[in-house]
């Protein structure tokens, strides 16, 4: 019923969820047009394959009209403000996520995850546990496997598990997860969504067609800004926290609990168990596979061989006393916190941090100050930076990334962390977090583990 009467189909935008779901959209009979503002080597490709499946795609895209279409799937890179997204929402034409898209081809249940911080890691978590406990399993979304593809691929699964953005949330009409967690909502993408709550009522869109049968896990917390929120949420709604015991999942000197029942000792969560975002994150994975029916003493077991993924608090080595941790995953104030609260003690924190902002609001770092020996800035954010820092903590500013790692390095001493931990995104210097991180790495091993094998 979604798509009745709907014959031509515009994708805008080409990223890895735009060309699946262009793919996808002719799989299904619909007449296909794409087209992106940008053109170079890696787009021309994907034209050329787009091209043999019958799309009809066109780069370098200027001009003031779309070409005509009965529905726009849009991409989640564009914003309402940006070139094609103003000329879409213009168009008049329904405009949906390329998750809202291949949702309606789906009937396996979908265990959907949002949040500021720590979807990824979640996603991973409980495909990774799910498989543990004999069930067949899933990930996709914002993690790298577009949802169209699993669709088009006709991949054979119990459950998927969704990492979904705000940006994907925010376009979509009938999207229905059988289980939806929110992690957390702090300041992020507030370029895109233009206030933090325009950005926070997206991510409570996660949960508003659920029915009462389904089940809504969210962070505590949330509960006073989920009632602001415009969506009525009627799954059946189940908390977690790591700081309120009023929380049904929640943490008592290191062990967790559901309600009254004991579930375990963080120590037995492995890795997930060493930090404090991480218990958090736990938490949310341990109400999902609770929901589906798992004891706990099976669930707890399955999280054995779970290790986060590279560039979330990645440990490069120690030296001389001081440790090297790679965090280039953060791109968000939040984040910066978690790092902090993971890895500072007293005023030992040498920490790299700046990129590009995305109009967040840093003030609530400055409770950590007491954590931070100095800290080294750089990149585009790196002014606002040192006007929220001045007169607080000690602080430098830098031209170049490289400086602003050997600087941290040169200051840190016996018991002192040297974090990268940016709370930016990385594409004013970098193509992605992931070179930003392997470039630290690389820096780090130049100068402290050469020859160490690290
Ligand atoms: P996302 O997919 O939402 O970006 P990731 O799991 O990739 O989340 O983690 C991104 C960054 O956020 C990393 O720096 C990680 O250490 C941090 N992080 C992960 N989980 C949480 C959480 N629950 N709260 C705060 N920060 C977190």
């Amino acid at each position: 019923m979604f798509f009745s009467g709907i014959r031509k189909v515009l994708v805008l935008g080409l990223g890895k969820s735009g060309c699946a779901a262009a793919l996808l959209a002719r799989v299904r009979n619909f007449e296909v047009t794409a087209v992106d503002e940008t053109e170079n080597e890696f787009l021309l490709k994907q034209k050329r394959d787009l091209e043999n499946e019958g799309v009809n795609v066109y780069l370098g895209y200027k001009n003031e009209f779309l070409p005509p279409s009965d529905m726009i799937i849009i991409s989640p890179g564009i914003g309402e403000h940006s070139f094609l997204g103003k000329i879409a929402l213009n168009s008049g034409v329904r405009i949906i996520s390329e998750i809202e898209f291949a949702f309606h081809y789906i009937s396996k249940p979908i265990i959907a995850i949002t949040g500021t911080n720590g979807k990824t890691t979640v996603t991973e978590l409980c495909t990774h546990v799910l498989k543990n406990l004999g069930v067949k399993a899933v990930f996709a979304g914002n993690i790298g496997v577009p949802l169209s593809d699993i669709v088009r691929d006709e991949v054979s699964c119990d459950f998927i598990v969704l990492e979904i953005s705000s940006f994907q949330l925010h376009y979509c009409a009938e999207f229905k997860p059988h289980i939806a967690v929110v992690l957390n909502v702090e300041s992020d993408h507030i370029d895109w969504h233009g206030s933090f709550e325009a950005y926070a009522e997206d991510k409570f869109k996660i949960g508003v067609n659920q029915g009462a049968e389904d089940f809504l896990i969210l962070n505590e917390y949330l509960l006073p800004l989920m009632a602001k929120s415009k969506y009525e949420l009627s799954g059946k709604s189940q908390t977690f926290s790591i700081k309120s015991k009023s929380a049904l999942f929640h943490v008592l000197e290191e062990n967790i609990f559901s309600g009254k029942d004991g579930v375990c000792s963080v120590h037995e969560m492995g890795m997930m168990g060493k930090c404090p975002h991480n218990i958090e994150n736990s938490l949310a994975c341990i109400a999902v596979c609770k929901d589906l029916g798992f004891g706990f003493k099976e669930i707890i077991k399955s999280f054995e061989g779970f290790k986060t993924g590279e560039h979330r608090l990645e440990f490069i080595g120690e030296k001389n006393g001081v440790k090297f941790i790679n965090d280039s995953k953060s791109t968000n104030p939040l984040s910066m916190i978690a790092a902090l609260e993971a890895v500072g003690e007293s005023h030992n924190v040498c920490l790299i941090a700046g990129g590009l902002d995305k109009d967040m609001d840093f003030s609530p770092l400055l409770k950590y100050k007491g954590k931070i020996k100095k800290i080294f800035l750089v990149g585009k954010s790196k002014n606002k930076l040192e006007n929220l820092f001045r007169h607080v903590i000690d602080y430098g500013v830098f031209d170049s990334f490289e400086q602003s790692v050997n600087a941290a390095c040169d200051c840190a001493e016996s018991g002192d962390a040297v974090l990268l931990s940016p709370g930016c995104a990385s594409m004013d210097m970098f193509k992605n977090y992931i070179e930003r991180g392997i470039f630290f790495k690389e820096i780090i091993k130049r100068r402290c583990f050469e020859n160490e094998g690290v």
